[in-house]
């Protein structure tokens, strides 16, 4: 791993406020920027249980900046975070501002309400909260290209995804061909039978599809199990019957287990 060491803009500190209400602690912390002005994301501390100390729990928060004070009151996976704070980023809602403005402006405390409880719910099932409805995508039947020879039987088959790569594909084999020895052989071209399926991450903003490591290209296949288990072997996540998370998109949302 390379190691950048330029010297850039310093890392952010806001002065975060934590612990319980009535006896409330300040001091400075150092947060990961967001995209919305106004929000950043800090790491959780709690009182430590055997201790008079604070601990890092492992879980993530996203902080109102001016405050300190969590701006939707849960905590997960730096993944749930990062997306808690892209649904906080709505039209006329301006971060920036002191928290009495915020809370006083009109439908703020409903947002922040329901936004909390879908959070909440995706860091619940270690999932993202803005989930596809599936990470299928059916794609046509591949056309196929078969090598008959004098008595019509198969000598040689291929699969393309494009019309044009079939010609190309029965003109090589057409080519190939010893025209002597094979005068009346044939190459057909025919549309496939069954449609072939795509697999992508099921996080929208994501999407990624499963690909063939060797090729770079989307694996396709008519047969969804032997997708499902490609996948699982690179590290993808099964949510549920109709959802994978990629390997990135899983790391960042699986929730951590308290840490004590
Ligand atoms: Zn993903």
């Amino acid at each position: 791993m390379q190691i950048n060491h330029r010297t850039g803009a310093a890392p952010t500190v806001v002065e975060r406020t934590f612990g319980p209400r009535k006896a409330p602690q300040v001091a400075p912390v150092l947060v990961e920027d967001t995209p919305v002005p106004g929000l950043v994301i800090a790491p959780v501390v709690r009182r430590a249980l055997l201790s008079d100390g604070w601990r890092f729990s492992g879980e993530w928060t996203v902080l109102h900046a001016a405050s300190g004070l969590s701006a939707l009151g849960a905590v997960g996976a730096l993944g749930h975070m990062r997306e808690a704070a892209a649904l906080l980023n709505r039209p006329g809602l301006d971060w920036t501002r002191p928290t009495s403005e915020l809370t006083a402006s009109p439908g703020v405390k409903e947002l922040l309400t329901g936004l909390s409880a879908r959070v909440r719910a995706a860091v619940a099932e270690s999932r993202p909260a803005q989930l596809r409805d599936t990470s299928w995508q059916v794609r046509p039947p591949l056309w196929v290209v078969t090598l008959l020879d004098s008595d019509g039987k198969v000598v040689e088959t291929g699969a393309c995804r494009t019309y044009t790569d079939a010609e190309s594909e029965a003109v090589s084999y057409g080519r190939a061909l010893d025209r002597t020895a094979h005068a009346d052989w044939k190459v057909e071209i025919s549309r496939g039978i069954d449609p072939e399926w795509e697999l992508s991450c099921a996080w929208r903003p994501c999407g990624d599809a499963l690909t063939d490591p060797e090729s770079g290209f989307p694996f396709r296949h008519p047969d969804r199990a032997g997708l499902v288990a490609d996948a699982l072997e690179q590290g993808w996540r099964q949510l549920d019957q109709r959802r994978v998370l990629c390997p990135v998109c899983s790391d960042l949302f699986t929730t951590p287990l308290p840490a004590y």
